[in-house]
């Protein structure tokens, strides 16, 4: 058995959140949030607009304070476990003028391993070629990151987390706008991952594809609304109750 299996089998989940409320100013998006996310799961964050998905994500990383609750990754505060944890933000929160190489953004994914002030060694740049093949963009490993679509940014993206070696990764929408290609060397990866025992929690916004590609499910809406394996929640009743009329879409493809 791979040796992160088992050694995931006795440890804490990768992520907990006990009962987090989380405001900006004084008004509360997210209200007394509280799950347990199993090792070697994927889970799709979903629920609609303005639910408070991304707003979970960051929280958890400590971007923003909780006004109560509190998070542990893998039993322990996030300061205390970061380089097991990735983190690959909302394409469209980040600087892409940003002149820096597709190999470039890979490669900052090992300084935390071979530390900041090091230089990058033939070794290194190995690794990071072999990532960005992985996700198949060897071939743009000198392009400027400015000058690759969404998708291939995306997997530049999903290339760097690779090479950190994370148990858990967290992604803000990694499927968004990107072409079919994309999405689905994004969710190869992301399976690979789970194989290995690693566990990936992913805001998704396409209920459609939420049985295919994903174990659980954490339905969002101001507060959990459901929480558990696909077949639990992507059920009419939690649904309705987290998007309520703008459900209709999302019954009639059920039809
Ligand atoms: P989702 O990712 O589900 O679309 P968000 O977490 O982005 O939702 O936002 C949840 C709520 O918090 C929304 O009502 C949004 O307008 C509000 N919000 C998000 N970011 C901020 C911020 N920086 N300041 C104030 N309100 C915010």
């Amino acid at each position: 058995m791979n040796d992160l299996l088992v050694a995931t089998e006795s440890k804490p989940p990768p992520l907990q959140a006990f009962d987090v409320t989380i405001a900006y100013r004084s008004t509360p998006v997210l209200q007394g949030v509280s799950f347990s996310t199993p090792p070697g799961t994927l889970t799709a964050i979903v629920g609609p607009n303005g639910a408070g998905k991304s707003t979970l994500i960051k929280a958890s990383l400590g971007l923003i304070a909780p006004a109560s609750g509190h998070f542990e990754f893998f039993g322990r505060s996030f300061r205390d476990v970061d380089g097991r944890v990735s983190y690959v933000p909302q394409r469209t929160s980040v600087d892409w003028d940003f002149p820096v190489t597709a190999l470039d953004v890979v490669c900052m994914g090992l300084y935390r391993k071979i530390g900041w002030l090091r230089p990058i060694g033939h070794r290194h740049r190995a690794q990071a070629m072999e990532a960005l093949a992985s996700v198949g963009m060897q071939d743009y490993s000198k392009r400027q990151i400015s000058q690759l679509s969404g998708g291939q940014q995306q997997r530049v993206f999903l290339a760097r987390s690779l090479v950190q070696g994370a148990e858990l990764f967290l992604m803000d929408e990694p499927l968004a706008g990107v072409d079919a290609a994309t999405e689905k060397t994004i969710i190869d990866t992301l399976r690979g991952l789970r194989d290995e025992g690693r566990t990936a929690m992913i805001v998704h916004h396409d209920l459609d594809t939420v049985a295919d590609y994903f174990d659980r499910v954490l339905l969002l809406n101001g507060r959990i609304i459901a929480e558990g394996p696909v077949a639990d929640v992507m059920k009419p009743g939690p649904l309705k109750e987290a998007y309520g009329g703008n459900l209709l879409i999302f019954e009639s493809s059920e039809s």
